[in-house]
């Protein structure tokens, strides 16, 4: 008895060899029916054909598996062989790291982010005045800040709240940076002011809101200016870099990507950092990866761990929101960091930022 069971299943692990031979025959021509899919530019699924391909084999069925154990077993051989194709297309993104490939390295205006360059971007949420921003400028630049952020047209969530200070922002925002030497952020939220936001801004930022805005993306990767490209609040990483996608495909390299939260159940943070984005997206791409911690957590007293936390994850850069004084700010007031604050977050940073750890 014993005897019979091993010479079958002696015969059974000789089939499993076979068939995975087969299978994996299976899924080279799989393969090399999804370049060429490619090239042609067709769909790699054909449900029509798909269909048809499991009809005939339910109706070869010699037994003794059921029709449907038949149906599922090939639905799976199918998907993978898909899965397969994908991969081809997938690799032929022009955003995707390849094996070997160095860390891009931006120049902003002379400040270096990436390949082992690491910066703090600072400022206020919105720029509301010359007074305030020279005074948040004055602060970062004793901690030897020279990415200095603030919005000029914000995109809020309520039509009656602080829309921005629009162009006029903007001027501000060169002003102070000039005179502070340091290079500027801000967001673009509309195709109509990039033009503008390129004489005024050295970082085009792309909202969160604006994440899948693809006239938007495209009109920047028109231009070469670094983008800055914030994830959707409720985007996968696929969703993100393909959006990165779009702005590559014009042209642009100079593509920054920050990790600002996703929308969760969770409720004791304004969205939920997602730090696997860090070291999921330095695989997948070669651009600097940032994490905006401020709309991430919306709250200002857990930002030294999490800083550090995203620095140790592999953040090339790290962005967060300080006004001269949070509680009279025009908008995410519960969030900025005072100047007392945001001393104690840089003190707090120092062993992470240093090239040591990093
Ligand atoms: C901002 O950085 O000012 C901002 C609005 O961020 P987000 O697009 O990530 O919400
Ligand atoms: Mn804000």
């Amino acid at each position: 008895m014993d005897e019979e069971i091993k010479t079958l299943r002696e015969e059974m692990e000789l089939l499993n060899g076979q068939l995975l031979e087969l299978l994996s025959r299976r899924g080279h021509l799989a393969r090399r029916i999804g370049i060429l899919k490619d090239r042609l530019g067709l769909e790699y699924f054909d449900p029509k054909r798909e269909g048809d391909m499991l009809k005939r084999l339910v109706e070869a069925n010699p037994g003794p598996f059921s029709d449907a154990s038949v149906a599922h077993l090939f639905k799976q051989i199918f998907q993978a062989s898909a899965d397969l194709m994908g991969m081809t297309r997938d690799q032929k993104l022009r955003v995707h790291r390849a094996p070997g490939d160095p860390d891009a390295v931006i120049d902003i205006g002379g400040v270096l982010l990436g390949g082992g360059h690491r910066q703090i971007v600072a400022g206020p949420c919105s720029v509301e005045s010359e007074a305030q921003l020279s005074s948040v400028a004055s602060l970062l630049q004793g901690h030897g800040i020279r990415l200095l952020r603030g919005g000029a047209y914000k995109p809020r969530t309520s039509p009656y709240a602080f829309q921005g200070l629009r162009a006029p922002g903007w001027e501000i925002l060169r002003q102070v940076a000039d005179r502070f030497g340091m290079k500027t952020v801000s967001e673009v939220v509309d195709t109509r002011d990039v033009e503008n936001a390129c004489r005024w801004v050295d970082v085009l930022q792309i909202g969160a809101r604006n994440m899948q805005n693809f006239e938007l993306l495209r009109l920047v990767g028109q231009t070469r200016k670094p983008v800055l490209l914030k994830r959707g609040m409720s985007a996968t990483l696929d969703e993100f870099i393909l959006a990165a996608e779009y702005i590559v495909l014009e042209g642009n390299r100079n593509v920054i990507l920050c990790e600002r939260g996703i929308r969760t159940f969770e409720t004791s943070t304004r969205n939920t950092l997602d730090i696997s984005a860090v070291p999921i997206l330095k695989e997948t791409v070669p651009f600097p990866v940032m994490v905006d911690l401020s709309h991430a957590t919306g709250r200002r007293d857990i930002l030294v761990p999490l800083g550090r936390a995203v620095l140790a994850a592999g953040a090339d850069a790290v962005m967060v929101e300080t006004h001269p004084n949070p509680a009279v700010a025009l908008s995410d007031s519960q969030q900025q960091l005072s100047p007392e604050e945001f001393g104690a977050f840089m003190a707090g940073l120092a062993p992470c930022l240093e090239p040591a750890c990093g």
